[in-house]
């Protein structure tokens, strides 16, 4: 039995896993890759079976952010060619809510770019969460609004929303160094208010800031201690116009064994495989399925995804279901759509696909 099983055992056990053991998993060789996949991924079928929750991201408000964070396209600053627009209207948000309803999200987050949101702001949000709840009844919403005041989290609970994201995003020992409009504690302050307000508090981190091993492993301790439940997992997109726009630290083998850490770190947590998942992890991203429960469908707030429907397949050729979904996507629409005919490359005018 390898060093990641007798890991594996003891937090099923109820052990839990020690800042040392998180290096351990982050640090195996890649030849020990597999078997890091698959006792992580013991702990993931204990607590989550064969499930993955699907989100889906409305972006609200698109760029026009006060604040500097450095990995950010839609900061102060950022010079990235993204979208740029104010509050869609209630009828719009809803129209791209029923999308990815459609595609099979159980769970809509309604984001908003800026510090923190306005009392008109945190009206508009309420207006969009009532309307989506009447609309669909099951559907959970997660609020990501920025930095919360006194009294914002309890109008939010009240509205219906069942949980605020508020990442922590890196390690405290790293956070100054990657943005300076607002501090660690700033951030931590909110997921807390969330929480208190009686809001499932969801909180995660970026990596490939720049930060060491040992201040990811930190990251995500603060995180386990936050009782943060459900964790997005961002890989750095290093944005052309941006302060990291040249930072490639990540390789698809590290991302999993950062997943990997995640899981034996929180086992009965939401791992959440969030942006740069195509962009690192590539072809490894269905092998991450079975460390990580949950992924966003299809595009993120200011670039595009893999198209829904890959995410889709992707789910159910690993065997895979959609939490929330009454079906076996893998009996449903087991039968590949038909064999292409090949249209191009030699006997065409079309270039080959090479
Ligand atoms: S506060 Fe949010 S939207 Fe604004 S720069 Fe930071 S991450 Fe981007």
């Amino acid at each position: 039995m390898t060093h990641f099983h007798q890991l594996a055992d003891a937090v099923l056990a109820g052990t839990p896993a020690t800042p040392e053991d998180a290096l351990a998993v982050l640090r195996a060789d890649d030849a020990e890759l597999l078997s890091v996949v698959d006792a992580a991924g013991r702990l993931r079928r204990a607590h989550f079976g064969n499930a993955v929750k699907v989100n889906y991201l409305v972006n609200l408000k698109s760029g026009l952010c006060p604040e500097n964070c450095s990995y950010c396209s839609q900061a102060l600053g950022s010079s990235a060619p993204i979208l740029k627009y104010s509050w869609l209207s209630t009828d719009e948000a809803l129209a791209q809510a029923d999308a990815g309803l459609e595609g099979g999200a159980s769970r809509v987050c309604l984001v908003a770019s800026g510090r923190g949101p306005s009392t008109r702001d945190i009206d508009r949000v309420v207006d969009v969460v009532a309307a989506l709840k009447e609309r669909h009844p099951g559907v959970e919403v997660c609020a990501c609004l920025g930095l919360l005041q006194d009294g914002q989290a309890e109008r939010l609970r009240d509205a219906g929303v069942d949980a605020y994201n508020h990442n922590i995003n890196t390690a405290e020992s790293h956070h100054d160094a990657i943005v300076q409009t607002h501090t660690y504690g700033d951030r931590v302050d909110t997921v807390t208010k969330a929480k208190n307000a009686g809001i499932s508090p969801c909180s995660g981190l970026i990596a490939g800031l720049g930060e060491t091993d040992e201040q990811l492993v930190e990251a995500l301790f603060a995180l386990r201690e936050l009782g943060s439940d459900s964790i997005p997992v961002n890989f750095l997109m290093p944005f052309d116009g941006t302060p990291l726009a040249d930072t490639w630290e990540l390789s698809p083998t590290r991302c999993l064994k950062i997943l990997a850490m995640a899981r034996f770190v929180c086992p009965d947590k939401e791992i959440r495989i969030a942006g740069g998942r195509e962009m690192h992890l590539r072809s490894l991203q269905s092998l991450a399925l079975h460390v990580a429960n949950s992924i966003f469908l299809g595009d993120y707030l200011t670039s595009e995804g893999q198209a829904a429907e890959a995410d889709l397949e992707m789910i159910r050729d690993g065997g895979f279901v959609v939490q929330g979904s009454e079906e076996d996507l893998g009996q449903r629409d087991g039968r590949p759509v038909g064999t292409a005919i090949r249209r191009r490359g030699a006997g065409t005018d079309v270039l080959p696909n090479a």
